[in-house]
């Protein structure tokens, strides 16, 4: 039998355990496998583009655990009442290939993003940043708001979206959970003061969300929604000051902010190794930093492991009989008979 995580049990798992908490533990999950990048397999995803989105496949192995997550990425859904974001993923046992583990991975992703984001800024960003910028406050929004605040000490957030509805969303899901809220007319008022500033929109184009004059000294800038060919939110001239840290290179060249400089990774540096101690993080307190986040396998595959663990741990999770159980493993056919 396959242990199974679906939605309502994803919904039980974060209810029981305490959302900040799962975020914490998730960020050392994902910590801990990024300390040991160079055992996992790895390649850019294979994405399948169309003109109003993308699905794409991520996989990676450590030679004893194989996982891959399903995600699709359209921002047109949400016009029809669907998510811009759905996932699923798998863990599977690389002795026999028998799958372990199916679990749903669209709370997952959000959770997971959020987490290597909050991990990301551990390392890059000011230890004193308490003031966030939101920009965008769809789906992803409210994990990246608890993660920062439970892994980074967030205190504020200044938010903003095109959309009243979502922001007024935002505030209404946020409104307990200790963090003060402060609506921003614009992306550059919610930028003023802060010391931190995410950007989490969905458009399949280039938009300079960040521009050089919102950017101040000291700043970390944290860039999840730039994940496709042809889809960014940091203007050129903003890479050009920043240090910048992505998760692996040969996909982030190709969907994230650094496509803008096209072939070249110069001075960009891989955020695992800062983690494994190879590479340094934030250098002074008036550097700029950039998280120029596409997502990558080896966070889902630290998701996974780490939701796979809890579920045991608290016993009770469903099963799926997924593959077939045989007496005799030549008489397939026998299920029929
Ligand atoms: P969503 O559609 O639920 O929310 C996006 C929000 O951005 C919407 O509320 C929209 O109104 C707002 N927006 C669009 N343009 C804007 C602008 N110019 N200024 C301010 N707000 C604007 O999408 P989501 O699920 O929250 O995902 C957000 C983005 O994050 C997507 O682009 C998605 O592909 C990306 N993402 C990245 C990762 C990663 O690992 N880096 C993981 C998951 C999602």
């Amino acid at each position: 039998m396959v242990m199974v995580v679906d939605v309502p049990g994803m919904v039980r798992l974060l209810k029981g355990h305490g959302v900040e908490r799962f975020l914490a533990e998730l960020t050392d999950y994902i910590s801990a496998d990024f300390a040991r990048w160079p055992s996992f397999e790895k390649s850019p995803r294979a994405a399948s583009h169309s003109k109003v989105g993308v699905i794409e496949l991520m996989p990676t192995s450590d030679g004893e655990l194989y996982g891959f997550k399903y995600v699709n990425g359209h921002p047109i859904n949400t016009r029809s009442g669907k998510l811009t974001v759905t996932a699923f993923g798998v863990l599977a046992d690389v002795a026999t290939g028998y799958p372990l583990f199916v679990c749903e991975m669209t709370l997952l992703t959000a959770l997971r993003t959020a987490a290597t984001s909050a991990l990301a800024a551990r390392h890059v960003a000011r230890p004193d940043s308490t003031v966030m910028a939101l920009i965008g406050t769809g789906a992803q929004a409210e994990f990246q708001a608890l993660a920062f605040k439970a892994v980074n000490g967030v205190k504020r957030i200044r938010y903003y979206d095109i959309d009243a509805g979502a922001m007024a969303k935002f505030a209404r899901n946020l409104a307990g959970s200790g963090l003060v809220l402060e609506a921003a007319g614009s992306a550059a008022e919610a930028a003023e003061g802060a010391d931190i500033i995410t950007t989490a929109t969905a458009a399949k184009t280039r938009i300079e969300l960040v521009t050089e004059a919102m950017v101040r000294p000291g700043m970390h800038l944290n860039a999840i929604g730039g994940d496709c060919p042809g889809k960014t939110e940091v203007a050129a001239g903003v890479l050009d000051h920043a240090r910048i840290f992505v998760e692996y290179t040969p996909q982030t060249l190709i969907e994230g902010e650094i496509q803008a400089r096209p072939g070249t990774a110069e001075g960009v540096t891989e955020l695992w190794e800062v983690i494994a101690g190879l590479k340094p993080g934030r250098q002074s307190a008036t550097e700029i930093t950039l998280f120029d986040s596409v997502g990558f396998a080896i966070e889902d595959f630290a998701a996974l492991r780490y939701v796979h663990d809890l579920a045991a741990g608290r016993g009770g999770a469903a099963e799926l009989a997924l593959v077939p159980t045989v007496s005799d493993p030549k008489d397939l056919y026998g299920l029929l008979v």
